[in-house]
């Protein structure tokens, strides 16, 4: 099997160069582990932060070794009770072709609810996300104004799915015309806007004549000073990600109207997906459910084979995908 390690770490946008392909001998599976043929690996904003040599809330990826990360696939050997061969499992496969790993680190991708590769997507981690943050942390109300940002990514395009099914009027923020398309088109958004072809501030204040209530943070930066400078009193600013800042070199200066904070007295609160697991049953049931009745839909961007996999990850940063960025594997 074949799989990719981290060979340097980048300064600033990752490169081709920062990745190896090695060829492995896969070994058989010890008592309590899974053999699992990777179908979809799924290449995510938080692994930039894992390519640094810093402290976080999951250690950076090793020199030399191979690179983490969810991936679904099919069960070939278990030598565990927990699963069986052929079943459908959703963890952490790495970037690999196949994977000998703990049975532990797997849980079952029942594959009547939603496709494989959703188990990445709508119905996993950046699924998850949305709704915990949304719902948990923005509680949102129907009749209030939610601005998501990166609105047409994994977890954005979700948070503004669940928002309009909440009855909240929904507006989100996109770095292409196509993509404000998709929002208003696919995923009946209220409002989208290019934030690359006019001042986020402005064209924010054009969508939002109401004010903000809930603002789901992905991007930092200029997006979370305008959104600041447009809450309404009371609202709630989930922070989830800042990825405007992920590939800089030197630190972002802070929202220079913070201080509005206090007058609207709003709550900024961050959160990491993997403290929630109480939820997830939950969220299955719910986004599974929405799926099903064709409330949320099931958006990706999908290109083929492990090669592939760098250029999708540095393609993410750039933001080349609409909805969840997918590398596949294996067809069958
Ligand atoms: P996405 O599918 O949204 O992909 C990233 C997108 O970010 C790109 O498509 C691009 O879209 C946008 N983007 C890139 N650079 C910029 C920029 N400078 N300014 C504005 N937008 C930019 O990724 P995910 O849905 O997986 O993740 C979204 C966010 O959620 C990230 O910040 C991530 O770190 C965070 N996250 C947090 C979790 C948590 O537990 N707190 C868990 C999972 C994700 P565009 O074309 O619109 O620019």
């Amino acid at each position: 099997g074949r799989e990719i390690h981290l060979k340097s770490r980048p300064h600033g946008e990752p490169t081709p160069d920062n990745f190896e392909f090695v060829t492995v001998t896969v070994p058989e599976p010890a008592e309590g582990q899974v053999l699992v043929r990777n179908h979809f690996m799924s290449v995510d904003p938080y692994m930039r932060g894992r390519m640094n040599d810093a402290k976080s809330y999951v250690p950076p990826f090793k020199l030399g070794e191979v690179m983490d990360g969810g991936a679904v696939g099919q069960v070939l050997r278990s030598r565990s009770p927990d699963f069986k061969e052929g079943d459908f499992v959703v963890g952490t496969g790495g970037w690999r072709e196949y994977t000998v790993a703990p049975a532990k680190h797997y849980q079952k991708a029942d594959p009547s609810v939603g496709p494989l590769s959703a188990y990445l997507g709508v119905l996993g981690m950046p699924g998850m996300t949305a709704y915990v943050g949304l719902l948990d942390l923005g509680r949102p109300k129907a009749g209030d104004t939610v601005f998501v940002s990166a609105a047409a990514g994994a977890v954005g395009g979700v948070v503004g799915q669940i928002a309009r099914i909440k009855g909240c009027r929904v507006v989100g923020s996109v770095g292409s015309d196509a993509k404000v398309k998709h929002l208003r088109d696919d995923l009946k958004f209220d409002a989208g806007l290019n934030y690359k072809s006019a001042p986020i501030a402005e064209s924010l204040a054009k969508a939002c004549p109401d004010g903000i209530d809930v603002y789901f943070d992905n991007v930092g930066g200029d997006h979370l000073e305008a959104a600041i400078g447009l809450m309404n009193n009371h609202g709630r600013i989930v922070l989830c990600g800042s990825i405007s800042g992920y590939n800089a070199t030197t630190p972002a200066p802070g929202p220079r109207n913070l201080f509005l904070a206090v007058g609207k007295r709003l709550t900024l609160q961050g959160f990491i997906v993997m403290d929630h697991g109480d939820r997830r049953a939950d969220f299955l049931r719910d986004v599974g459910q929405w799926l099903r009745e064709g409330k949320v839909s099931d958006v990706a961007t999908v290109v083929d084979g492990l090669d592939q996999a760098p250029g999708a990850f540095i393609g993410l940063l750039r933001g080349d995908n609409t909805g969840k960025m997918l590398v596949r594997l294996a067809k069958d």
